[in-house]
């Protein structure tokens, strides 16, 4: 039976640590010491790194937890990971036999170029492509990468559990209510998110089901969500592409 819990980094992120109570995997150790902490406490063997994409607050664990244990690093082969020994790309499967556990691997580009996500056991490690109520910004993608890999996620099964690497979820539920004022699910989950981060709960995993009922990134073909971008772009847009592109331009400086 593997379990998946938070290491908190940073201000907000999430390392997540899937383990069996003898071997663990760690999604993402952007550091290292909680990461060790976490291991000794519970009396872990560290056996891999999974990396999504190559930004610091992700990888910059890495080089110390390989010196310190010798593990596999497995990341996007399309991007420098440091310590790398596994680049992956879209169907790929990561065998952790030890846990026992299959990660297949989706590329899930547009918050950076080579971005990917791991998916198995009805479990979704995506980085910062997909957040609660959110999506991550696009640094080195385009709109339509992005647009398309959230599409491409969407795809699995609605009761897949989220994992995302920040708790980005109750600011989220604010601009998703002014885009989306009148969806009486989200505000249900608002006040959800609220109680939860008041007692310092994560909202974190979500599922793929909640998203698509609140998140407005997932949600550009519904008439409330090409309203409001149409709104705020004051013109037309011509398909959701462009919804999506408005929103997170409009997200991007709120
Ligand atoms: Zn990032």
């Amino acid at each position: 039976m593997i379990k998946i819990n938070p290491i908190h980094a940073f201000k907000d992120n999430y390392i997540w640590i899937i383990h069996n109570e003898k071997y663990a995997v760690i999604i993402d150790p952007g550091i290292a010491t909680p990461v060790i902490e976490y291991i000794r406490q519970h009396h872990l063997k560290l056996i891999a790194i999974l990396n999504t994409h190559h930004h610091h607050d992700h990888t910059g664990g890495n080089l110390e937890l390989s010196q310190l244990f010798g593990i596999q690093i497995y990341g996007p082969k399309k991007e420098t990971i440091p310590g790398m020994t596994d680049g992956l790309e879209e169907g790929n499967i990561v065998r952790l036999p030890e846990l026992p556990l299959n990660l297949t691997v989706l590329d899930t580009p547009g918050h950076t170029a080579g971005h990917i996500s791991y998916y198995g056991s009805n479990n979704l490690f995506c980085g910062d492509t997909l957040f609660s109520c959110g999506c991550g910004r696009i640094f080195e993608g385009t709109a339509q990468q992005m647009y398309s890999s959230l599409k491409k996620i969407t795809t699995l099964p609605d009761d897949t559990q989220v994992y995302c690497t920040h708790e980005y979820t109750l600011s989220n539920t604010h601009f998703a209510t002014e885009i989306d004022p009148t969806n009486p699910l989200l505000a249900e989950y608002m006040s959800k998110v609220k109680l939860l981060r008041a007692n310092h709960k994560p909202t974190i995993p979500t599922t793929l089901a909640i998203e698509k009922s609140i998140n407005p990134f997932l949600r550009c073909e519904q008439s409330a969500i090409i309203n409001a971008a149409n709104r705020h772009a004051e013109t037309q847009l011509p398909d959701a592409i462009s919804v999506f592109s408005e929103l997170r331009k409009w997200k991007d400086h709120y």
